[in-house]
C-alpha cells in the first residue's frame, strides 16, 4: 500500500533535490562519466504491477537521473546552439508546472494567452517585426519553421488561385523554393514535411563563410519562397537579407527567416550591421531555448501577415468554442491543439531582463566568442570563421588531430565542444550561447583546448608515419 504523502513535502523533496543540482552545475563536469550512463540500466525494469512511494520516485531520478545529464546549464557548455535555463525560467517554469495550463485556447488559460500576448508586442519591438505581425509559441525553431513555411505555403498558393489547405498538392500550380547550400538541416525537414520535395528546391551558392550569394539567386516571381538565415550553425554568418528581401518585394516573393540563434542579433546594437534587412522578410522562426535562456522546448514563429498564418493553422469545430470577439485566439496560429503554456517562462525572462539584459545577454555571449578566438589564435591555432556572432569554428591541424583533441574535451569533462566540417575542413565548434559563461570559465577552456592539443600532438608526433589513419 503507498501512503498519501503529502503533496508539499513531496514538492519541498524535489526543490531540495533540484536546488543541489543546480548548485552543483559550475564545478560538474560537462558530461556524464561512462559509470554514470551505465547506472541508467537500473531503470530497466518490466512494468511494475506495483507502484512506488512518490518520493522514492523522485529519488529514483536523482540519484541515478542527475548524473546522466549533460550539464547544460553549467558556463562550459559549449555543443551545438544550446543555452541554459536563467534561475527565473526555471522558477517561473516550476510554478507553471503546477498550473499545468493548457495553451490552446484563451478559455483553457487566460494567463498563458495574456502572456502570449505581452511577450509577441515585446518581440516585435525586440526584433523590429512589422505593425500587425501575427506569431505563435511551438516547440523550437524546426516547428516555428514548419509553421511559417505553411504560412508561406498558403500564401504563394493562393496567389496563384488555389487553395492548398483544401485541394492538397496533387495537381497543384507549380510554386518555387529556394535555399541556400548552407540551409539548416530544420528547414529542409519543412520543406519535405509540407510536400515540397527536396530534390525540388533550388540551392543557391554560398561564400567561404556560408552566406548565401545574391548574384546567385534564380529569377523570382510571386510564386517563390525563398529561404535564408540569420545565423549558419557552423560559422554564425548572415545571409544578406537587405539584398535578397529588396529582389523578392519587387518580385513578391515570399522571404523566410530561419533565425534559430542569429534573429537574436537584433537585440544587440553592436550586431545591428549583421541583423540589418531581416525585418522585410515576411516569415521568421526562432528559439526561445537557445539564446534567451528558457527551459526546452520553446520556439517562436512570427508572421508579416497573419491572416496567412491563420489559413494555414486555424481548425474549427462545434465542440471548440470562440473566445471572445477581437481578442487572439492562440490555437488559430499553433500546428498544435493541446499545449504546454510556454509564454509563461519566455514572459519571465524578458520581464526579468529586460531590452538591455537582453542585449548584454547576447553582446556577451558574443565577447565571449572573440575572447575564444583569440585565445586559440595567440596559442597557434588556426580560426577557420570570422567570428561575427557567438560561433567559433577552430582546427588542431589535421582532420585526425581535430577530431582527437575533439575527443579529449568530451572525456575529460572540463568543457564540451563538438565537431564538423567546414567547407572540406575538419573543425571544432565553439558555441557560447548560456548566461552562465563567464570569462573564467573561456579561460579555462582555452587552457583546456590547449593542454589536450599539445597531448594530441605529441601523441600523434610518436607515431610511426605509416601508423597513422588519414
Ligand atoms: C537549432 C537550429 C534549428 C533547429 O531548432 P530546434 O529548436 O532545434 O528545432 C534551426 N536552424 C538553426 C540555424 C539552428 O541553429
Amino acid at each position: 500500500m503507498l501512503h498519501d504523502l503529502p503533496a508539499e513535502d513531496l514538492f519541498d523533496a524535489a526543490s531540495t533535490r533540484a536546488k543541489a543540482y543546480l548548485a552543483s552545475t559550475a564545478d560538474r563536469l560537462a558530461a556524464p562519466s561512462p559509470e554514470a550512463v551505465a547506472a541508467l540500466a537500473r531503470f530497466r525494469e518490466p512494468l511494475p504491477a506495483a507502484g512506488t512511494e512518490a518520493l522514492d520516485v523522485v529519488r529514483l531520478l536523482d540519484e541515478f537521473g542527475s548524473p546522466a545529464t549533460v550539464a547544460t546549464t553549467g558556463g562550459r557548455y559549449f555543443g551545438l546552439v544550446m543555452g541554459g535555463a536563467l534561475p527565473v525560467t526555471v522558477a517561473a517554469n516550476w510554478l507553471a508546472a503546477a498550473w499545468d495550463q493548457n495553451a490552446v485556447f484563451r478559455w483553457t488559460s487566460p494567463v498563458a494567452a495574456e502572456l502570449e500576448d505581452v511577450a509577441l508586442g515585446w518581440f516585435g519591438e525586440l526584433f523590429d517585426l512589422p505593425a500587425g505581425f501575427g506569431g505563435a509559441f511551438v516547440s523550437g525553431s524546426s516547428m516555428a519553421s514548419v509553421t511559417a513555411l505553411a504560412a508561406a505555403r498558403h500564401a504563394v498558393f493562393a496567389r496563384a488561385g488555389w487553395d492548398v489547405e483544401e485541394e492538397g498538392l496533387a495537381g497543384a500550380p507549380p510554386v518555387t523554393i529556394v535555399v541556400s547550400e548552407e540551409q539548416h538541416p530544420s528547414i529542409l525537414k519543412a520543406l519535405s514535411l509540407l510536400g515540397f520535395g527536396r530534390n525540388r528546391c533550388i540551392r543557391v551558392p554560398v561564400d567561404d563563410q556560408g552566406r548565401m550569394r545574391a548574384d546567385a539567386l534564380p529569377p523570382l516571381d510571386e510564386r517563390t519562397i525563398v529561404c535564408i538565415q540569420a545565423g549558419n550553425v557552423n560559422t554564425g554568418a548572415f545571409d544578406p537579407a537587405a539584398e535578397i528581401c529588396a529582389r523578392a518585394r519587387e518580385a513578391g516573393a515570399w522571404v523566410h527567416v530561419d533565425g534559430a540563434f542569429g534573429l537574436w542579433a537584433k537585440a544587440a546594437a553592436s550586431r545591428a550591421s549583421l541583423s540589418a534587412g531581416f525585418e522585410q522578410a515576411d516569415s521568421w522562426s526562432t528559439d526561445a531555448h537557445k539564446w534567451l535562456n528558457v527551459p526546452y522546448d520553446s520556439g517562436l514563429v512570427f508572421v508579416r501577415e497573419p491572416k496567412h498564418l491563420r489559413a494555414a493553422m486555424s481548425a474549427t469545430a462545434a465542440y471548440l468554442l470562440e473566445g471572445e470577439e477581437g481578442a487572439r485566439e492562440p490555437s488559430h496560429f499553433t500546428p498544435e491543439m493541446s499545449r504546454r503554456a510556454r509564454s509563461i517562462e519566455v514572459w519571465a525572462a524578458l520581464k526579468h531582463l529586460g531590452r538591455d539584459g537582453v542585449a548584454d545577454l547576447v553582446e556577451r555571449c558574443c565577447a565571449h566568442a572573440r575572447h575564444f578566438a583569440r585565445g586559440l589564435q595567440a596559442r597557434g591555432y588556426e580560426v577557420l570563421n570570422e567570428v561575427v556572432l557567438n560561433q567559433v569554428l577552430v582546427s588542431f591541424g589535421s582532420p585526425e588531430s581535430t577530431r582527437a583533441v575533439i575527443a579529449e574535451l568530451q572525456s575529460g569533462g572540463i568543457c564540451w565542444c563538438g565537431g564538423t566540417v567546414w567547407q572540406g575542413r575538419t573543425a571544432m565548434r565553439i558555441s557560447v550561447s548560456s548566461w552562465a559563461t563567464t570569462a573564467k570559465d573561456v579561460e579555462l577552456s582555452l587552457e583546456t583546448m590547449d593542454r589536450a592539443a599539445r597531448r594530441v600532438a605529441a601523441r600523434i608526433e610518436n607515431v610511426p608515419m605509416a601508423g597513422r589513419s588519414r
